[in-house]
């Protein structure tokens, strides 16, 4: 079921409260579900898994001012998705180009774990943020992590057994969507060189190579009607 986005939202009894105590402790972190971030029509939707204590929790925007952005921000530079590499405050002007993240879960789980009927209840926004994608023309979703993937696939009404999740696995889904995995560019999986760099960029590779294609293939058709 599809639900617009509130950033009052205080469904998961366990996060809501966690988030009253993140508040008190921090009064200057934002500390509420944290929207969506990126380009109005994009080609390309990034799914992560939850803010990060401080980083989105704290500054109200995905994968902002935290270590798993830092890779995110400069791959997405590199392969043209960003205007600038950096992403340590909101403020940065940081502008994402045919591309948008939004994360499975809005709010900070402790440690880091949503809980699956946690997944389940927030899976109505990214089911709304995914319609809206498909709508204003985007084919491409990559899953960070094997909980994004899940969270992908039920927003879509999709069997998980159909798609099991990888590590650069492609998966084509109905309604000319592709979705891209990867591990999630955590600071525990690039510490452990689960995910290096050279391994997240070819994920953004093939993407490129997807998107291009499909523009190509417009411009065929297009002009076979001029
Ligand atoms: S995780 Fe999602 S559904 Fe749960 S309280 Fe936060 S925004 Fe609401």
């Amino acid at each position: 079921m599809q639900s617009t986005f509130s950033a009052e939202c205080r469904q998961c009894p366990r996060l809501a409260g966690f988030l009253d105590e993140v508040r008190s402790r921090h009064p200057r972190y934002h500390a509420r579900p944290v929207p969506a971030f990126g380009d109005a029509a994009p080609r390309l939707l990034i799914v992560g898994l939850a803010p990060g204590m401080h980083g989105a929790n704290r500054t109200g925007r995905p994968f902002t001012g935290d270590f798993a952005g830092i890779l995110l921000y400069r791959t997405l530079y590199k392969f043209g998705f960003a205007s600038h590499e950096g992403s340590a405050d909101p403020g940065d002007g940081l502008r994402l180009v045919d591309c948008r993240v939004t994360n499975a879960v809005k709010c900070l789980p402790p440690q880091n774990k949503p809980e699956p009927a946690e997944v389940r209840r927030c899976n109505g926004y990214l089911a709304a943020e995914i319609a809206a994608f498909m709508r204003t023309g985007g084919v491409a979703l990559l899953a960070l992590g094997a909980v994004a993937h899940r969270a992908v696939l039920m927003a879509l009404g999709l069997r998980g057994a159909d798609h099991a999740f990888g590590h650069g696995a492609i998966h084509t889904l109905p309604d000319d969507l592709t979705l891209y995995d990867s591990y999630h560019c955590s600071r525990y999986n690039t510490q452990t060189r689960r995910l290096t760099a050279g391994m997240f960029e070819q994920v953004f590779a093939n993407i490129q190579a997807d998107l291009a294609t499909r523009s190509i293939l417009q411009d065929r058709d297009s002009n076979q009607w001029r």
